[in-house]
């Protein structure tokens, strides 16, 4: 067996791993990274940058579509047609040119990148199996080793993935449109991909075991992405229970919230129930390492329950966000050298990109109080009207928990995505610990959602001066 010696082993190449690996080797310490599949990890490959381009694709299609119907704009196309498979390779090469960037990153830095599947011998030595045919497997020891494998799909017990049941990668390549998609979860995944598949044309139902689609978020916030799930004609069953696929295979049978039995017809069903940290498979267990639920239990710098053994991202659990990940990996490499750093920040920003209706929130990590105050409200100041005439008049919610003047817990909805983008200052603002007076005395580029931020501020310190 081939045998080499590194200071920095990390395995696992997605963003928290890419990101400490180049970090690592701008500090100067040798740093080896080990991939089983194509660097860039679910973020890059079948995550966050192929959904949002399937996103912005359909969205392009569905207001292209509008527009072969009365146009107050005064815009007309004869008909609109989509070409998925070549939407599919557009997805495909934005995908192909941002790994084919991670790889030359890593390789400027002089991160070595060892491509094969990495299993632990203990907590310094690490054996791969290297994806090249009749190679030798690699034994790597390390002086520090970076956990960072990520997350994988949770399935349904009853109804595994093959088949009509797909998960977010199928979704992600679709040879085709199928008539009748159920999505089981409303969550994330299944509102940003059915939306998609809404606007690529089916009928999409959206069963959701909880009480409310996106539970995770405030009641406020989820308001307007329901009502614009109706305006799309998205059916949204909530309360409901997944039984399996019926006898034919051609429908999922759901218990309703009375425990009445339906079918809900199918030709393919999405399942995305949420994903768990990838811990089997790969040796983790020789380890026995504190856990935290499914996740591996880590402290405020990384560290695992051994000593210099690292781990960041989708693995350590919670909120499973590819920035967070980062930032771990950024912060782990300056640990190690020698730099004083703590992942404590303020607050973790997500964005569910539904549209309209996209929906923010802050997971902050410090566990302080909830709700002192709230404000909830529409923007009084008239915003444009989006450019597609069937598109609902703008529409924003801005609600916001504010303790003692510092910024505690921030969301919004809004439509369109320009704006959302726009608004992303004044949350980042905010985020940065800037008081309630500060947001409310930072004057905004009109017309944005800063501006409705700004005044949700000065409501809750009592000027009602643009109300
Ligand atoms: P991963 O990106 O999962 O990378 C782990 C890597 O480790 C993989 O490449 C895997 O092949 C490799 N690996 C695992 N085990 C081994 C082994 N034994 N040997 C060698 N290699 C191994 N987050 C956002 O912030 N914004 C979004 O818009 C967003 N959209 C998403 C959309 C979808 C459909 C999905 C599924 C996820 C989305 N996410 C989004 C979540 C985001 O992708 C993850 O939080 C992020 O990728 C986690 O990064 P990571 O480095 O922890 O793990
Ligand atoms: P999720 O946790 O966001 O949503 C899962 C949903 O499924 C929840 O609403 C849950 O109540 C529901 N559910 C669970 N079991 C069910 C069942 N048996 N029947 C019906 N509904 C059920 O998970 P996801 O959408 O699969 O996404 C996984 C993770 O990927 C997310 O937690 C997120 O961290 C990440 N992600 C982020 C983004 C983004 O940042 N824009 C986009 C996609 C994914």
């Amino acid at each position: 067996m081939d045998a080499q010696h590194t200071t920095l082993l990390i395995i696992g190449g997605g963003p928290g791993g890419y990101v400490a690996a180049i970090r690592a080797a701008q500090l100067g310490i040798a740093t080896t990274l080990v991939e089983s599949d194509t660097l860039g990890g679910t973020c890059l490959n079948i995550g966050c940058i192929p959904s949002k381009a399937l996103i912005h694709a359909a969205d392009a299609y569905h207001q292209t579509r509008h527009f072969t119907g009365d146009s107050t704009l005064g815009i007309h196309v004869q008909s609109a047609s989509i070409d998925v498979a070549q939407t599919v390779r557009w997805k495909d090469g934005i995908v192909a040119r941002l790994t084919g960037g991670v790889s030359a990153l890593l390789k400027k830095h002089g991160v070595k990148v060892v491509k094969g599947w990495a299993r632990i011998v203990d907590g310094k030595t690490v054996d791969v199996t290297l994806a090249k045919p009749e190679a030798e497997p690699t034994r790597i020891q390390c002086e520090h080793l970076l956990l960072a494998t990520g997350s994988v799909e949770l399935g349904l017990p009853g109804m595994p993935f093959g088949g009509r049941v797909i998960s977010s990668t199928q979704a992600l390549s679709p040879a085709s449109v199928p008539a009748k998609l159920v999505v089981v979860g409303a969550g994330y995944i299944g509102l940003e991909l059915g939306i998609v598949y809404r606007k690529l044309g089916a009928d999409v139902t959206v069963v959701e075991a909880q009480n409310s689609i996106l539970p995770l978020y405030d009641d406020e916030l989820v308001k307007p992405v329901a009502a614009s799930l109706r305006r799309l004609g998205v059916q949204v069953h909530l309360g409901y229970k997944v039984q399996g696929i019926n006898a034919a295979g051609d429908a999922v049978r759901v218990h309703d919230n009375a425990g009445r039995e339906s079918e809900l017809p199918a030709d393919q069903v999405l399942v995305a129930i949420g994903r768990v940290p990838r811990t089997h498979g790969w040796g983790l267990e020789q380890l026995m390492l504190a856990m935290q639920g499914r996740a591996l239990k880590v402290d405020d710098q990384c560290r695992t329950s051994m000593r210099n053994v690292w781990a960041i991202g989708d693995l350590t659990g919670e909120p499973m966000l590819a920035h967070r990940a980062m930032a771990q990996g950024e912060m782990v490499a300056e640990i190690i050298a020698g730099k004083r750093r703590h992942f404590a920040p303020n607050a973790i920003a997500a964005v569910c990109f539904t549209d309209p209706g996209s929906c923010h929130r802050w997971f902050v990590t410090q566990g302080m109080p909830r709700r002192p105050t709230w404000t909830a409200f529409r923007p009084t100041s008239p915003l444009p009207p989006t450019a597609a005439p069937r598109r609902p008049s703008p529409l924003m919610v801005s609600y916001a928990w504010w303790p003692g003047g510092q910024p505690l817990d921030c969301g919004l909805a809004s439509s369109g995505r320009g704006r959302v983008r726009a608004e992303y200052g004044v949350f980042a603002l905010a985020g940065g610990g800037a008081t309630l007076e500060d947001v409310g005395g930072t004057i905004h580029a009109h017309p944005t959602l800063g501006e409705a931020v700004q005044e949700a501020a000065l409501r809750a310190l009592g000027h009602a001066l643009h109300v």
